[in-house]
């Protein structure tokens, strides 16, 4: 058996995987903010915590999983200032916080199917943990670690010792260095766990031994965490900037809270960049999978594409990268296919190849390492297909690229389809691109995918 090694942002070292209970892991991540359509940075983040999943599994381990759904508290600043984001999307699109919430997070779930990540165990919501998140605001009120401003309850971050540590933050620095204004807060890294709510504008506000209000947005992944995972739990994993605010400060309260240590491997995965600059929903520029899907690719080769770049890189997303990918996993669904046909018997090197690919995978989640295996294995011509194939078959637990379906089915287009993508043709001469658009859900739905290449369009049976 390989060890499996994780890269602990907290040490900044790979570190060989223990778990508190054996044979069991408790993993937290950090989920949505539910008030627009996640981006394909977000979807990379999901991958990214589905396929760490998938290796602990692959390991052996019963993994308990929880994604957060945050319905309340995040504020567009991570300053504590500005507008909630679901209740501003409310007022914005003239629904109730609920109604918004909802939506988002059904086309999210959909996205996710479609991209192969398995579902958690637990998907708690921010909205309906109220009583945990003040449980826990009152236990640090009685250790003292708590003061009162005039828009809220703040934790005070010169409490804690070691507050930062995670980050790196240099605290003293930042305390010394140009004072810049924050307000009523005692220190520039204090943060909110419970904000009031003035003039009754709000949807959603609940009342608290400190005032009418809301919870901050860090104080529901510490209480959702404790509640599902228990007050010290293995894996906690988010997106690269959640290291210096949210998850710092997670750490702090849960520490200060319990007088434990909160989590032992916090992982993090990097961004997904578009033009050099992260992929962000406040920034525009972004695409949905909805939007991939549209341009002809599948979700499985947006899932290929993000294999191909360790978690801990960043992901600069062009179209031209993500045609390639398209190429090699049509490539791969060819010479699946082709196995599948295949009578000649040959060597069994599974495992040769199982180590292999167990070594990559269990080296901080090394997936292109893996896919290269993968290639490697795909083109041994003395390893007998049937033997292959069951192994690729082993590896996809990992992977998700639906190996078990790839089956190339020869297939004739009927005249109706190529009259039809004739016509969308014309459309698209013309530059009618909405009319072009809706034939191509109409081809669809008659179960073709039209793909617009250089050349011409191409189309593939569903
Ligand atoms: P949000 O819905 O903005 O709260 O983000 C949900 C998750 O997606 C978080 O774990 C973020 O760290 C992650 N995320 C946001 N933008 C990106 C990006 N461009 N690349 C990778 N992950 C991202
Ligand atoms: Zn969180």
């Amino acid at each position: 058996m390989i060890e499996l090694k994780l890269f602990n942002t907290l040490s900044r070292k790979k570190e060989v995987f223990k778990p508190i209970q054996k044979g069991k892991v408790g993993m937290y991540s950090c989920g949505p903010t539910v008030y627009w359509y996640q981006h394909i940075g977000n979807l990379r983040s999901y991958i990214f915590s589905d396929l760490l999943k998938k290796i602990l599994q692959f390991n052996g381990y019963k993994v308990k999983h929880v994604v957060n759904v945050t319905d309340v508290g995040h504020l567009t600043s991570d300053e504590d200032l500005g507008e909630d984001k679901v209740e501003a999307a409310a007022k914005k699109e003239g629904k109730t916080a609920k109604q918004i919430a909802k939506f988002y997070f059904d086309v999210f779930l959909k996205d996710l199917k479609k991209v192969n990540v398995l579902m958690p165990d637990v998907w708690p919501r921010a909205s309906e943990h109220i009583k945990e998140q003040i449980e826990l605001i009152k236990k640090l009120e009685k250790k003292g670690f708590i003061y009162k401003t005039s828009d809220g309850i703040y934790f005070n971050s010169k409490k804690f010792r070691r507050y930062g540590e995670l980050a790196r933050l240099q605290v003293e620095g930042l305390k010394k260095g140009k004072r810049v204004s924050f307000g009523e807060k005692k220190n520039k890294t204090d943060f909110a766990l419970w904000k009031f709510s003035f003039g009754g504008k709000r949807q959603q506000e609940w009342k608290s031994p400190w005032g009418v209000g809301f919870p901050g947005w860090h104080i529901e992944c510490s209480a959702m965490g404790m509640k599902y995972l228990g007050e010290h739990f293995d894996i906690h994993t988010g997106g690269e900037e959640h290291i210096p605010v949210h998850h710092t400060n997670e750490i702090a309260q849960s520490e200060c809270a319990t007088g434990k240590k909160f989590v032992n491997y916090w992982l993090h995965g990097r961004w997904l960049l578009f033009s050099g600059e992260k992929m962000s929903k406040s920034k525009g520029g972004i695409f949905t999978l909805f939007e991939l899907e549209r341009r002809g690719y599948s979700p499985l080769e947006f899932r290929y594409l993000c294999l191909l770049t360790h978690y801990r890189k960043q992901l600069n997303f062009t179209l031209e990268n993500l045609d390639a990918a398209q190429n090699a996993y049509k490539k791969m669904k060819r010479k699946v296919s082709e196995l599948r046909k295949e009578e000649h018997k040959g060597n069994d090197f599974s495992e040769k190849y199982g180590e292999k690919f167990e070594e990559a995978i269990n080296d901080d989640l090394n997936l292109p390492k893996a896919i290269q295996v993968v290639w490697t294995m795909l083109d041994d011509f003395d390893f007998s297909p049937k033997k292959k194939l069951k192994l690729l078959e082993k590896f996809d637990e990992v992977l998700g690229l639906d190996v078990e379906k790839m089956i190339e089915k020869k297939f004739k287009i009927p005249e109706e389809i190529k009259e039809l993508v004739e016509e969308r043709e014309k459309l698209r001469k013309a530059k009618l691109w909405v009319e072009a658009d809706l034939l191509r859900e109409r081809i669809k739905e008659k179960g073709f995918l039209v793909e617009d290449k250089e050349d011409g369009a191409r189309v593939e049976k569903i």
